[in-house]
């Protein structure tokens, strides 16, 4: 399928709108309407049929270093995040599905920050609390406590109850949860993760990392359509670190995404973000591509790094009941630090109307403003 550039003609004002009549509205996080069946059939809903509208969301990178777990730690030796996505949470929960990026392992104990990132429980448990439905794992720190560490990461958000993609306990657990399709409000959804390595770790004989593959991709893509998915959605954990345009192995691969089909196209890893787009293919396909959303929450300090944003994207159905993406927005997120403001520990803020935030805000608008297509920052967020 050839990509047109045309760009599609979605007026700000009317994605600011959406942005703010979707704000409220109920999470299914955890609820029962979100189903999903083993052999990627579709349950039947409790929903009624013709709904029409639905909103996703996607985070970046939740990171957890050194800093951060000494933030954390009280004197009884457990880690307390409570407070660390208060202020964004209502966004967070206004949309009908959240993912986010799980760049760390839940290795157990012995908790580490970088190089190889080591977890407590609580941070997941924080993440979910604060709205997440999908946690992925496909990332260059899913290994970081080896086989035991990946093994008990998934083992510990099958126990969150939340769902969860892109490692595995084993090839017969891979076949068991893919094809991977969530009931969003009536939009059959399917799931994918890849990663473009594991920091030279290889996973042991029995875990299954989903290592980004053309071919292993087709597969998935063809698994995931033949199961009844109406929307694509491919995560990516790819691109160089620290560079806010994307390399050629992201747009090449992008494309390839794009030639498949796929709707929605969700990066992350660069640490800093990175231009969204939303184009129309020639049989009128809409197409969102989040080249890095950036660090969601971390303990990095350079001026690119302290912040991130979330996306959001609308689905809608055409005139025929074709599941498509309406429109999408972006919101910019910061990072206070112990200190900032005198709080103790680390906190997600909205950039906007924080003063330390202005540098990162900045540098950010800057690219979005400049490269941006068809995705505008969503402004009034009634938090
Ligand atoms: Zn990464």
């Amino acid at each position: 399928m050839k990509i047109t550039h045309a760009l599609i003609s979605i007026a700000i004002t009317l994605a600011a709108a959406a942005c703010n009549s979707t704000s409220n509205t109920t999470n299914n996080a955890g609820n029962s309407s979100n189903d999903t069946v083993a052999d990627g059939a579709i349950a039947p809903s409790s929903a009624p049929a013709q709904i029409e509208k639905a909103t996703i969301l996607f985070a970046g990178d939740a990171m957890q270093h050194d800093s951060q777990l000494r933030a954390a730690r009280r004197p009884d030796g457990t880690y307390d995040y409570s407070g660390y996505f208060t202020a964004v949470e209502p966004y967070i929960k206004g949309a009908d599905y959240a993912v986010v990026n799980l760049e760390t392992t839940l290795g157990g104990n012995d908790y580490k920050g970088y190089p190889c990132f080591s977890s407590p429980d609580s941070y997941a448990e924080e993440l979910k609390q604060a709205g997440f439905d999908m946690f992925l794992t496909a990332n260059n720190h899913c290994l970081d406590s080896r086989d035991a560490g990946a093994r008990r990461t998934i083992e510990v958000l099958d126990k969150m109850g939340v769902d969860h993609i892109g490692s595995y306990l084993s090839a017969a657990e891979r076949a068991n949860r893919l094809p991977m399709i969530k009931d969003i409000k009536g939009f059959k959804v399917g799931f994918l993760d890849y990663t473009y390595g594991t920091n030279g770790i290889r996973p042991g004989c029995d875990i299954v990392v989903d290592y980004i593959d053309t071919t292993l991709i087709k597969r998935d893509i063809k698994a995931l359509r033949d199961a009844g998915a109406e929307l694509l959605c491919v995560n990516m954990h790819w691109g160089i670190e620290y560079k806010q345009l994307p390399v050629p192995i992201q747009t090449q691969l992008a494309s390839f995404l794009a030639r498949q089909g796929v709707e929605l196209i969700i990066g992350g890893h660069p640490h800093v973000i990175q231009p969204i787009e939303l184009r129309e293919d020639n049989d009128g396909t809409r197409r969102l591509t989040v080249y890095s959303m950036g660090n969601f929450i971390s303990g990095m300090k350079k001026t690119d790094t302290q912040g991130g944003i979330m996306v959001k994207a609308f689905l809608s159905r055409g005139k025929n009941g074709k599941a498509m993406v309406e429109s999408a927005e972006y919101l910019p997120v910061f990072v206070m630090r112990p200190g900032m403001k005198a709080t103790r520990n680390f906190r997600l803020v909205m950039a906007e109307g924080e003063p330390a935030a202005l540098p990162f805000l900045k540098s950010a608008t800057a690219i979005f403003d400049r490269y941006n297509i068809n995705v505008p920052r969503c402004k009034k967020i009634e938090l």
